[in-house]
């Protein structure tokens, strides 16, 4: 979304239960803060819809000036048992009010608590847990621990890493070049040819959903199975909530197997219920070898983890796979708490369960507006519009901008179009939302979409 023009709209007041918008959009009293923001921070951080937060509690966000909005973005899909929950909150309280917040690599029994609590709900043989702050350095680190193990059982050739075409794993060196997203890496001058991209099979920007598709891109770019150390993939593709058909991803873990080939699951979106299964990879019938998570991990704290097969994991010897914030105590018990609160609210057959009823709506608001949204993809509480030219399947990402805004406006909290061509509405309410709020948000989509798609002509 490009910087959004500081210019106060005056939109529709709105009351109801789960929505309060009291004053124009952006707040003029917020337009020092939206200000200073801009001077001081690169023009990066600017893309977000001009709500300035000032608290946010379950399922909804608060500014200063009486406005709230009814959350759909969960702080991009990190929210997964609410904003703030009481719980985590009290055990980060209590973490601090203990007296310890940092503690670098040396022990802690919190720590020792939090990589039990993750092997505990991960599945066999999947039974190590690396701590690390951020989506991104999980990736660095399965890359590199892909490369290490396919070096060791194969010797220098075996380096290759198999990602997707769209795919987005953060924004580090190592997880742009295997992103495929083309204009994200036109910086890195040098890519690694080791690192490929087949196409992703959702059946709408990747057509061929056959997993001879995958062996087919393999073949193209003159890469023999020898040769490769991993495969790693999204278990939804992030910006568009798409999957893979189970079959195709049956095969791929059939053909990782034949060839020792590392299968690495990026779950820092999918992990922790969001999909409606614990573990997005459970659709398929499937384990990887490694999984990275983050986001969902803690609901809120900058933590993340890779969890792993202990031969993988162990790879590296004492002191040589570390991070100065791995296992930050304050971190490990907000973990500790979420996975707690995930179990105690049932929050995954919650969001199985609400997502029977938000799947079938957003399919049938796409079949209303056919001619402007050419795809809904997810599933459980995730999913995304692709917004679209007129009877085309060409992404209209001015469209899809148009209609956040208006949420936003309406008071449904939505972040900035992500997504192939950055034209996808992305749609991740927290998995404790009502059913009753889940209907609201569903019923303010709608009517902003009817609205824009009205005003666009
Ligand atoms: N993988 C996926 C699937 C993601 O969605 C993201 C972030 N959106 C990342 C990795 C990177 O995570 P982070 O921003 O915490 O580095």
């Amino acid at each position: 979304m490009e910087a959004q023009q500081l210019v106060p709209r005056q939109v529709p007041r709105v009351e109801t239960r789960h929505r309060r918008i009291v004053t124009p959009i952006p707040v003029p009293e917020s337009i020092p803060i939206l200000e200073k923001l801009r001077q001081n921070e690169p023009r990066s951080m600017s893309g977000q819809p001009p709500v300035v937060w000032d608290r946010a509690e379950g399922v909804y966000v608060y500014d200063r000036w009486g406005n709230q909005w009814l959350d759909w973005s969960s702080g991009v899909l990190v929210t997964n048992a609410g904003h703030n929950h009481p719980k985590i909150r009290q055990a980060i309280l209590e973490q601090v009010q203990h007296g310890l917040v940092h503690n670098y690599c040396f022990p802690s029994e919190i720590r020792a608590r939090c990589v039990e609590a993750l092997a505990r709900v991960a599945p066999e043989p999947l039974k190590k847990v690396f701590l690390l702050t951020t989506g991104s350095e999980t990736l660095e680190c399965a890359i590199k621990l892909c490369r290490t193990w396919g070096q060791k059982i194969g010797g220098k050739r075996k380096i290759g890493i198999v990602s997707f075409h769209n795919a987005f794993h953060g924004r580090t060196l190592g997880a742009q070049m295997i992103g495929g997203i083309p204009a994200l890496k036109s910086w890195i001058v040098n890519l690694d040819p080791d690192m490929i991209q087949v196409p992703f099979p959702d059946g709408f920007r990747g057509v061929d959903t056959s997993f001879d598709g995958f062996l087919k891109a393999l073949e193209a770019q003159g890469y023999s199975p020898d040769r490769v150390a991993g495969v790693i993939t999204e278990t939804y593709q992030g910006g568009n909530a798409s999957f893979a058909p189970t079959e195709y991803m049956q095969q791929l873990r059939a053909w990782c197997n034949q060839h020792q080939v590392l299968l690495v699951m990026d779950e820092v979106q999918a992990g922790f219920g969001r999909t409606g299964k614990y573990w997005g990879f459970e659709h398929y019938g499937i384990v990887p070898d490694l999984i990275c998570c983050g986001k969902g991990i803690s609901s809120g704290l900058p933590i993340s983890a890779v969890i792993g097969r202990p031969e993988v994991m162990d790879l590296y010897p004492p002191g040589s796979m570390t991070s100065t914030h791995t296992g930050n105590p304050v971190c490990c018990a907000a973990v500790l708490a979420n996975l707690q609160v995930i179990e105690e609210e049932n929050l995954v057959e919650r969001a199985r369960c609400l997502g029977e009823i938000f799947q079938p709506e957003l399919r049938r608001i796409r079949l209303r507006f056919f001619d402007h949204i050419g795809m809904v993809h997810g599933r459980g509480l995730v999913a995304s519009l692709h917004m679209v030219r007129p009877g085309t399947i060409e992404p209209w990402p001015q469209l899809a901008s148009r209609v956040v805004l208006r949420c936003v406006e309406k008071g449904l909290m939505l972040f900035a179009p992500v997504g192939y061509a950055g034209a996808s509405v992305k749609l991740a309410p927290p998995l404790v939302i009502t059913e009753d709020a889940l209907r609201e948000g569903i019923a303010t989509l709608e009517e902003a979409i009817e609205e824009v798609i009205r005003e666009i002509g």
